[in-house]
C-alpha cells in the first residue's frame, strides 16, 4: 500500500541529493513535489498545504549534518510532520463500565461487520468475555454474517430477528450481557449506502441510550476524499472517539489516513488489512509515516547520526579529503565514529536498498578488529604517510597485529582505493558529505 505516494516522495526528495544544505532554492521544488504527491494520494488539499508549509519551515536553514545527506534529513523532516499529522502518539480504545460498550458506526460496505468480528477476537485475546450484537434491523443477511464470524472466533452473537428498534435491541443486549457475565459488548449497527437523516438519527438515539465507552467510526480507506467527507458528517452527529481505517491491504492511496485525523481531529485507532479475523492492527502514527515514506529506516539512521555523529570531526576529515591528505589516523577516526553509531549490520540495514543485500552477509563489529589492530601497529610516521609502508614494513605490521600479510595487503588496497575515489570526487568538486556517505 501507499506505493504511489512513497515513490513520489522518494523522487521529490532525490532532487536534494548531493546538495550540501537545505536552502530556499533547492527546497522549493521538493516542497512542491511533496505537496503534489500528497494531493495525488487523495490527501485533502488544505491538509497537504498545511503539512508542506510546516515541512518547509522545519527544513529551511537547517544545517545539514555531515553524517547525513540533505535528502535523508528531508525524509526525517517529512516523517516528523506526517507522524504529527496522524496524531503523534498511538491511542487506545477505552474499555470501561460493566459491561463496557463499544458502538460501531459507518456506511454499508465499509467493513464494519468484518471489523466487529476482528475487534471481538482482539478483545477476547485480552481474556475478556465478549458479546457481539447484531443491530442491523434492515438487512437480515447482516445478522447471519455476524453469526458466521462469531462462530469462527468463538464469540456469542446477540440478535432479535423480529425487533426493528435498534435502541431496544441494544438495551436488551446489555441486560443480557450483565446476566451472562459478558464484560465487553460490541454493537454492530446498520450501514447505508449513503449518509441519510433517518440512519443518523437512529444511531444518535442508540448512542444516547446506551452511553458507550467507545464509539468508533469505520471507514473504507479506498474511498479517498469521500472517506474524509463521511467522517466529518458522522463526527458532527456522533462525536465519535476514534476511526477505524479498513481495506488498507488493497490498492489504497493512503490519503484517508493522512487527512481524516487533520479534518475531524479524532485519532485513528485501528487499521484493518484483510478479511481474516486476525488482520487487525493498532494504529501507530510513526509506523504509518515510515510505511508511507517506505524508505527503509532512514529515520532511525538520521536520529542516531544526529545523536552521536561528531559533526566537527566530520568537517575536519572532509577538509583533509579535499586537500588529499586523508591518512590512516583519519581512517581510524572514521571507524570510531561508525562504531559509536551502533551495530554495523543494523546500520547498513537502515540504508534503503541495503537491507536485502545485507541479509546474508555476516558483518559484526568484530569485522573491524583486525583493521584496527593493523593501523594501531603502525608508527606515527606510517599512519600519517601511508606511502612509507613497503614490503618489510607490511610483514612487521602483520606480526605486530596478530594478522597475516594478506590482511595487511587487503587493508592497504582498500585504503588506496578509497584515496583514489576521494581524488576523483575532489576533481568533481563534490566534497561536502562525501566521506560520510561512503562510510
Ligand atoms: P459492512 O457492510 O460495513 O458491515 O461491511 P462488511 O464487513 O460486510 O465488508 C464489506 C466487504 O469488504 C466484505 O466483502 C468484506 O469481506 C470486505 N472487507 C472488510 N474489511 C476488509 C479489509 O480490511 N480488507 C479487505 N480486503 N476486505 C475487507
Amino acid at each position: 500500500m501507499f506505493d504511489n505516494l512513497s515513490t513520489k516522495l522518494d523522487r521529490a526528495i532525490k532532487t536534494l541529493k548531493g546538495q550540501g544544505s537545505i536552502s530556499e532554492i533547492n527546497v522549493a521544488a521538493t516542497i512542491k513535489e511533496i505537496r503534489r504527491a500528497l494531493v495525488d494520494a487523495d490527501v485533502n488539499y488544505k491538509v497537504a498545504k498545511d503539512v508542506t508549509d510546516k515541512i518547509k519551515e522545519a527544513a529551511m536553514g537547517r544545517d545539514v549534518l555531515t553524517a547525513v545527506s540533505p535528502g535523508q534529513l528531508m525524509v526525517k523532516i517529512v516523517y516528523d510532520e506526517l507522524t504529527a499529522l496522524m496524531g503523534g502518539e498511538k491511542q487506545d480504545i477505552t474499555i470501561k463500565g460493566d459491561p463496557a460498550v463499544i458502538l460501531l458506526s459507518g456506511l454499508q460496505g465499509s467493513g464494519k461487520t468484518t471489523f466487529a468480528g476482528k475487534l471481538a477476537s482482539f478483545v477476547k485475546k485480552q481474556n475478556r468475555t465478549v458479546l457481539l450484537v447484531a443491530c442491523d434491523v434492515y438487512r437480515p443477511a447482516a445478522i447471519d454474517q455476524l453469526k458466521v464470524l462469531g462462530e469462527q472466533i468463538g464469540v456469542e452473537v446477540y440478535s432479535e430477528v423480529e425487533n426493528k428498534n435498534p435502541v431496544e435491541i441494544s438495551r436488551n443486549a446489555i441486560e443480557y450481557a450483565k446476566k451472562n457475565n459478558k464484560k465487553v459488548v460490541i454493537i454492530d449497527t446498520a450501514g447505508r449506502l449513503a449518509v441519510d437523516e433517518q440512519m443518523m438519527r437512529e444511531i444518535e438515539d442508540v448512542k444516547a441510550a446506551i452511553n458507550p465507552s467507545e464509539t468508533l467510526f469505520v471507514v473504507d480507506s479506498m474511498t479517498g476524499q469521500d472517506a474524509v467527507n463521511t467522517a466529518k458528517t458522522f463526527n458532527d452527529r456522533l462525536n465519535f472517539d476514534g476511526v477505524v481505517l479498513t481495506k488498507l491491504d488493497g490498492d489504497s492511496r493512503g490519503g484517508a489516513a493522512l487527512s481524516i485525523r487533520a479534518v475531524v481531529e479524532k485519532p485513528i485507532k485501528f487499521i484493518s488489512t484483510g478479511e481474516k479475523m486476525d488482520a487487525l492492527d493498532l494504529f501507530y502514527p510513526d509506523r504509518m509515516a515510515q510505511r508511507i515514506l517506505g524508505m527503509g529506516d532512514v529515520i532511525s539512521l538520521v536520529e542516531r547520526a544526529q545523536m552521536q555523529f561528531d559533526d566537527e570531526e566530520a568537517k575536519r576529515i572532509n577538509a583533509k579529503i579535499r586537500k588529499n591528505q586523508f591518512n590512516f589516523d583519519d581512517f581510524l577516526s572514521q571507524l570510531e565514529q561508525i562504531k559509536k553509531m551502533g551495530n554495523i549490520k543494523d546500520l547498513m540495514g537502515m540504508i534503503p536498498g541495503m537491507s536485502k543485500a545485507m541479509k546474508d552477509v555476516d558483518i559484526d563489529d568484530d569485522a573491524f578488529k583486525p583493521v584496527e589492530a593493523i593501523i594501531k601497529s603502525m608508527t606515527r610516521q606510517e599512519r600519517a604517510n601511508p606511502d612509507l609502508i613497503n614490503g618489510s614494513r607490511k610483514k612487521r605490521l602483520a606480526k605486530g597485529s596478530g594478522t597475516d600479510i594478506q590482511q595487511v595487503n587487503a587493508l592497504m588496497k582498500q585504503f588506496d582505493d578509497m584515496r583514489k575515489m576521494m581524488r576523483t570526487m575532489n576533481k568533481m568538486s563534490q566534497t561536502k558529505g562525501g566521506m560520510a556517505q561512503m562510510a
